[in-house]
């Protein structure tokens, strides 16, 4: 993991936990509309950060931006 990485995961842990399970549990997958965000990883983003995992129903790639 790049120090770029730490940073964002840093970001994440501060945002309160009961947020954090929201955004996890509204993600939009093409396939599914909305859905959880699972295996994912965090990552600085210029906007904000960014979670890169997969959708819990079809597996399919999915991603979340989370704006500062
Ligand atoms: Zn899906």
């Amino acid at each position: 993991m790049s120090v770029t990485d730490l940073n964002a995961e840093k970001k994440w842990r501060e945002i309160p936990k009961d947020i954090r399970e929201k955004l996890i549990s509204n993600v939009f997958c093409g396939s599914c509309f909305e859905t959880t965000i699972v295996d994912y990883v965090i990552k600085d983003h210029s906007d904000g950060i960014l979670l890169e995992g997969k959708c819990k129903t079809c597996g399919k790639a999915v991603a979340r931006l989370v704006e500062k």
